[in-house]
């Protein structure tokens, strides 16, 4: 993992979803207190059911953003398949033992 990241290699496929962090930082005469929160781009995902945030430099988001589509596409894509082969699979099935009753 790390060496990935000093290779500055962009990842492929990325799961959880960029958002942006809006956050105080507590000191009082910071323009946050006054309602002007820290904003910061973060990924957000998910390791055994608990979320967590990575958050991320400006020159980061751009390639996460293309690597956390990319997941969502080869998801859906592959949900789509497996939905596809499973209607085939219960046709087949079905067809089987209604010719096994005759
Ligand atoms: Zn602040």
């Amino acid at each position: 993992m790390m060496s990935r990241l000093a290779k500055r290699k962009a990842p492929r496929v990325l799961p959880g979803s960029l958002i942006t962090l809006r956050r105080k930082c507590g000191k009082p005469s910071c323009r946050c207190a006054a309602g002007d929160p820290h904003e910061s781009p973060a990924l957000s995902y998910s390791v055994a059911g608990r979320t967590k945030m990575l958050t991320l430099r400006p020159e980061e988001v751009e390639e996460v953003a293309q690597a956390v589509a990319r997941y969502r596409k080869s998801v859906n894509d592959l949900a789509a398949e497996a939905q596809v082969e499973l209607d085939e699979l219960v046709a087949r099935v079905r067809a089987t033992r209604a010719s096994d009753r005759r």
